[in-house]
């Protein structure tokens, strides 16, 4: 933290610093009193709130603490020791840094602080009320620095207005600690509301033991490690496999450079990365790890600093989908996964470090990083080349031809049964037909060419009022796949071609989950396509039934053609197979 000394920022640079106000509610008070905690070096802190924080709210760190010449200058707006000139904001490696937020919170509250540093034999202690110093005097205490917020807002009564029920406010504090818990695993943290201890970590350095402590056995039970560093980048961290789904994103956690941010680019990058995993309206669990050259993010656009710029969104993007990825499918990753519970901290091998790129500091930092990242394209491409030509060598060798399997009958016209000297297979037709639809969905979508087929009897699609105005959006999608619609009235469509792999009743279903489920998404289409074309290909997928041979000869030359025809887009096996002597074994010959 610079020398520790406090001064007061030239008002040039505190002009740039994003003005705003930083207390809110409780929640707001805790965040920058951790964070002052954390950046003093804390590697113990007790957070004790009562009334949701309304009543009082106590931090205590064993960190550097505050000298007492410096204590009335830490109190004084736009006054901090972590940032001296301009340029450190460039820079910045501590939370805080902004100098408000003592200043602040003590102008809506009754505040006291008690503080000593190791190097001082007594420590001191200053009492405010409404930003009125009310004393500064010796006090005896350990070494780090104890705040204690009393009655919040007992001088603004408009704004207690705004604060929300105890149980909610404590709520929003919980989240708040326990994520930060995560982060900082190798701070012991507790957390105390109305006297009870809600957790408390080990501070042992185990992310793994903080989750089973902060969350539940059966969040931590599903979880899979992710470790990975290309270049400037690092992801670390625990997300869950794909048969552990939460109905929300409230388990999906994202720190960059220790900060917990929420992020959209985040968000959707998860999201991407679990997209033929997992059903709509299914998230995984994640607790995710960035590390960036802070030279490459801007965390100074928005007052309370849960947001960040990305200067360079896409690479970012694309590296937490393929590393979280590579951890779904590699099962290395689960043998790590077993060995952190045991051990207690997660180190990547050095073996798979990428050699630091040599930063240069210029006047043009972000022309500096285009050089840069274009050879961290290169490498990743050439990465890329072997991985294909690793997939391409196992489809020749043990891709099996379904086309070429003998067809002996269907049961219950959903699973086919088929055989060759190898086995006998039973197949989801439905799992199957999905898979079909899919990838030749998306690979319509992805190429230019478009087979339509136009219909001698073009109908007519009525719309809900959610979907007529999302319907711009998914007929220019539709347009990309085959269909041809005109406006017909204020809310139908007239229907005049199809794609030409669908039949009628397919293109009839698959219109009207495509315009449902654009209607859900009207917030955040463009990202969501992949997840409508989903859903959408689901109703499109034959049900229930009878499957003449000319239509099976065809559904199982199409998943010869796929490029995973294992499994349906959700992750249900398409087809199971049983050998001789697994047959053997269940009639017990062997
Ligand atoms: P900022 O964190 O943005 O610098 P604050 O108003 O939060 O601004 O704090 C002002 C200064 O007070 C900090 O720069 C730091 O020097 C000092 N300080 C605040 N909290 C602590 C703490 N828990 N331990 C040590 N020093 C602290
Ligand atoms: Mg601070």
């Amino acid at each position: 933290m610079k020398d520790g000394i406090i001064r007061a920022l030239p008002g040039s640079v505190a002009d740039k610093i994003a003005a705003g106000e930083v207390v809110e509610r409780p929640l707001s008070i805790v965040k920058e009193l951790v964070e002052n905690s954390i950046d003093a070096g804390a590697t113990s802190l007790t957070v004790e709130i009562s009334a949701g924080g309304k009543e009082y709210i106590r931090v205590t760190d064993n960190g550097c603490g505050i000298p007492k010449d410096q204590l009335e200058l830490a109190f004084m707006r736009y006054a901090t020791s972590k940032l001296q000139t301009e340029e450190d904001l460039d820079s910045i490696e501590t939370l805080g840094f902004r100098g408000e937020a003592l200043a602040s919170i003590a102008a809506v509250s009754r505040t006291e602080l008690i503080t000593k540093t190791a190097g001082s034999k007594t420590g001191a202690r200053i009492r405010l009320a409404a930003s009125e110093i009310l004393s500064i005097e010796d006090a005896a205490c350990d070494d780090g620095t104890t705040i204690i917020v009393r009655d919040l807002f007992y001088n603004v009564p408009a704004r207690q207005k705004f604060l929300k029920p105890d149980n909610t406010e404590s709520a929003l504090v919980t989240d708040y600690v326990s994520k930060m818990a995560l982060a900082y695993p190798g701070v012991r943290m507790r957390l105390i509301s109305n006297g009870s201890v809600l957790f408390s970590t080990p501070g042992k350095n185990s992310l793994y033991q903080s989750i089973l402590t902060v969350y539940s056995a059966r969040i931590a039970s599903g979880l899979i490690q992710v470790a990975r560093e290309e270049g400037y980048m690092r992801l670390t961290g625990y997300v869950s496999d794909a048969s552990h789904s939460e109905r929300n994103r409230k388990r999906q956690v994202f720190f960059v450079n220790g900060r917990l941010i929420k992020s959209r680019i985040l968000e959707q990058a998860v999201a991407d990365a679990y997209s033929d995993k997992l059903f709509e309206g299914q998230y995984p669990a994640v607790f995710l790890f960035l590390e960036l050259d802070p030279r490459t993010l801007d965390v100074n656009i928005h007052p309370h600093k849960t947001e960040v710029r990305f200067y360079q969104e896409i690479q970012i993007s694309e590296f937490i989908v393929r590393s979280i990825r590579k951890a779904l499918l590699d099962p290395k990753a689960l043998e790590i996964k077993t060995e952190t519970v045991r051990t207690e901290t997660v180190v990547l091998p050095t073996a798979t470090r990428p050699a630091e790129p040599q930063y240069v500091i210029t006047a043009e930092p972000v022309k500096k990083y285009t050089e840069l990242f274009s050879t961290i394209r290169k490498e990743e491409q050439e990465r890329e080349t072997q991985v294909q030509e690793e997939i391409f060598e196992y489809n020749v060798e043990k891709r099996l031809s379904f086309a070429s399997l003998t067809f002996v009958g269907q049961a219950f016209d959903t699973y086919l049964i088929l055989k060759d000297a190898d086995g006998l297979y039973l197949m989801d037709q439905h799992a199957a037909h999905e898979r079909v639809m899919y990838e030749t969905l998306m690979g319509n979508f992805n190429s230019s060419e478009n087979a339509s087929q136009q219909l001698l009897a073009p109908f007519i699609k009525e719309l809900g009022i959610a979907e007529v105005q999302a319907s711009s959006y998914a007929v220019n999608l539709l347009d990309d796949l085959g269909f041809e619609l005109r406006e017909f009235g204020p809310s139908s469509y007239m229907v005049s071609a199809i794609p030409g792999f669908m039949d009628l009743a397919e293109a009839e279903a698959f219109l009207d989950e495509f315009f449902a489920a654009a209607a859900d998404n009207r917030t955040n289409v463009q990202a969501k396509k992949d997840a409508i074309t989903m859903r959408s290909c689901k109703s499109a997928v034959k049900a229930h039934d009878h499957l003449s041979l000319p239509e099976i000869k065809q559904l199982l030359s199409d998943l010869d053609r796929c490029e995973n025809p294992f499994s349906c887009p959700h992750g249900r096996p398409t087809f199971v197979k049983f050998t001789e002597y697994e047959l053997e074994k269940m009639f017990k010959r062997k």
